[in-house]
């Protein structure tokens, strides 16, 4: 991930809505548009996705709770990780790309034209399927990158930042007493779990995974795992899985995607997790959590 330099500071006149503001609960909540309970409640409305006049995604409403783990499941290519890109406007970072609906972050549509993109990508972070630590930046540099760009030299604050992210990601003992070493020289698990110590960093409500353990070991990806568990307290989490199990075992709510003819990808059903997995209400579902076809 690279930090845009933050040049689209809001309009003249009066400031819109942030995200930020959304994360200490100030700001106006769109019309219409309800409050989830508590902070990081994600809201999607008839969002559809297009790469140029291919549409990936289409027409999916979802509601996502708050400091809940929810992950999102189906067959390859039903657009899993494009919505995921349209939650946090990376989507439109590719050219040739829109999307269409409403995503709502605490009520608050984050594609306002007030809104700052930069900031919606601080407020909801990202963690890739590759970890991605910055390739020539320690440790340390690679947590404390986000504040830094964001103006703090404070020495002693990023250092207690840096330490508290690394905890906060259940590294911290593994690489204390090497953190001027590189991110890359860690194995692929450390560096998952330093990519989301820098994702934490910025203090999101949100973090996006996208796939995070299919490049990991199991030992790996179960401490991801449980480091999930943990981070669902204070972020609200939306994971990419291929992995069925996965999905079972981490996961409170599971949203179903496949595709039509079309070959757009639209949510067949979403849920608790245990009810999607053991008593979903569509017969497609169940022959896809069953194994039966994807
Ligand atoms: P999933 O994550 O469920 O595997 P994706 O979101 O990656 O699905 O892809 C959804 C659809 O969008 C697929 O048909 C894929 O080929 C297409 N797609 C994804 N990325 C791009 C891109 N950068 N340019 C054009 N089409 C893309």
């Amino acid at each position: 991930m690279t930090f845009a330099p933050e040049t689209d500071s809001a309009p003249v006149g009066r400031p819109g809505p942030t995200p930020g503001d959304l994360a200490r609960g100030i700001g106006t909540p769109a019309t219409g548009g309800a409050r989830a309970d508590g902070v990081g409640g994600v809201e999607l409305v008839e969002v559809s996705a297009y790469y140029r006049t291919f549409r990936a995604v289409r027409e999916i409403s979802l509601r996502i709770r708050p400091r809940a783990v929810t992950a999102l499941i189906g067959p390859s290519g039903c657009g899993k990780s494009t919505l995921l890109r349209v939650i946090n406007r990376m989507h439109e970072t590719i050219p040739g790309t829109r999307a269409e609906g409403a995503v709502r972050l605490d009520g608050i549509d984050i594609y306002d034209p007030r809104v700052s993109p930069v900031r919606v990508r601080r407020t909801i972070g990202m963690v890739f399927q590759k970890p991605n630590p910055f390739p020539a930046m320690s440790i340390r540099e690679n947590v404390s990158a986000g504040l830094r760009l964001a103006g703090e030299r404070s020495r002693s604050v990023l250092e207690g930042m840096v330490e508290d992210c690394l905890r906060r990601a259940a590294l911290w003992d593994e690489v204390k007493d090497k953190l001027k070493q590189p991110g890359t020289s860690l194995s692929g698990g450390q560096q998952q779990r330093l990519c989301i110590a820098r994702a934490i960093a910025t203090e999101p409500e949100v973090i996006l995974m996208d796939e995070p353990c299919s490049a990991l070991d199991p030992r790996a990806t179960l401490q991801i795992e449980e480091l999930m568990a943990d981070l669902k307290r204070r972020f609200t989490i939306i994971i990419v899985t291929h992995n069925m199990q996965q999905a079972a075992r981490a996961s409170d709510d599971t949203a179903f995607l496949t595709m039509g003819d079309d070959r757009a990808g639209y949510l067949v059903e979403s849920g608790p997790t245990a009810q999607i997995f053991s008593n979903p209400t569509r017969q497609l579902t169940e022959d896809y959590v069953s194994g039966r076809f994807g």
